[in-house]
């Protein structure tokens, strides 16, 4: 078997066509564009990269994008005036602070202090409840990437068994209580999990989120398994890689991401799509249907 290449360019592309066309309404109806600010601490370049197109994409999308850069030794109680201020601008919707922080900072109290209705990244924990009390709230947006992308090639999912692996709040747990949402029998795999070669093996759907390259092997797969790779390591060439080893792994599945073009470019377009609920929500206005 030769697997289909999930686009996820493709897919996030028309996600952001999508979220656009929603915005521009938007704002010819509440007379304001929907606004997102993102908050970068310090110089980490990966980090700059990824705030910098984050700042595009709003922008591109119909949206008012604004960024915050405090410096790397900013302190924390700097961070939490800024986010109240945030918090309290009429004209921000959506609040996103850009992980990793300086680690003389505490990143739980910083998310903690965002506006949960603000909260478009989805890692408040009364944003982490309500997806696991199945309340309408902000959904993390790589797993809510994932999803879409599972569905749109699986359709229903309901009666699946999916196995997770990797149990951080930001992608596995959460893509756990997703795809549970979604009738999916789940496992969640993690670093002390016994031959996780056999846990694969029972999976329709491997979601792979542990930050080592090429570690799932094809063979682990059962035949005709879909696989999501949320993984982005760097080689020691430059180049990267998923969690997922793409080539013996595309012999046995049925559909694969591909790192870089897969799960990576659906983060952005969520995140957009996540402001765009949020300015609707704090209108008072009904969100579009079908985002
Ligand atoms: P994390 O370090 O917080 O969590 C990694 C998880 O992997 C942990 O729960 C750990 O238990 C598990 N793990 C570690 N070793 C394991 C092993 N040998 N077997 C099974 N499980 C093991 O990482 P994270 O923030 O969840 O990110 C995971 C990966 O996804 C990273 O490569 C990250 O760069 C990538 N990521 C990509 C996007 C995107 O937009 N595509 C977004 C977020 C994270």
């Amino acid at each position: 078997m030769t697997a289909r290449i999930i686009d996820g360019r493709a897919r996030a592309a028309a996600l952001r066509e999508q979220v656009g066309t929603h915005a521009r309404a938007f704002a010819a109806a509440a007379g304001r564009p929907a606004g997102l600010a993102v908050v970068l601490v310090g110089e980490d370049a990966a980090s700059a990269v990824y705030v910098r197109s984050k700042e595009r994409a709003t922008e591109a999308a119909g949206m008012r994008g604004q960024v915050h850069r405090l410096p790397a030794d900013a302190t924390q109680g700097s961070l939490l005036e800024l986010v109240e201020r945030l918090n309290a601008d009429a004209g921000v919707d959506g609040i996103l602070v850009q992980l990793p922080l300086p680690p003389h900072m505490d990143a739980d109290a910083v998310i903690a202090a965002i506006d949960p209705d603000k909260d478009v990244d989805g890692f408040h924990p009364v944003n982490a409840g309500r997806l696991a009390t199945g309340l309408p709230g902000f959904v993390p947006c790589t797993p809510l990437g994932c999803l879409m992308l599972l569905r749109e090639e699986l359709g229903d999912l309901s009666g699946l068994d999916a196995v997770v692996i990797g149990r951080s709040n930001i992608v596995g747990k959460p893509m756990a209580q997703l795809l549970i949402g979604d009738s999916c029998t789940v496992t969640v795999a993690h670093s002390r999990t016994r031959d996780l070669g056999q846990v694969v093996a029972r999976a329709d759907i491997v979601v792979a989120a542990v930050g080592r390259a090429r570690m799932i092997r094809g063979e682990w797969l059962k035949p005709g398994a879909t696989v999501i790779d949320v993984g982005i390591n760097r080689l020691p060439d430059g180049s990267l890689a998923g969690d997922v080893d793409f080539a013996s792994a595309a012999q046995v599945a049925r559909a694969i991401t591909p790192v870089p073009g897969g799960v990576g470019p659906m983060t952005i377009a969520c995140l957009l799509r996540n402001a765009l609920m949020a300015a609707h929500r704090r209108e008072g206005m009904t969100p579009p249907a079908g985002l």
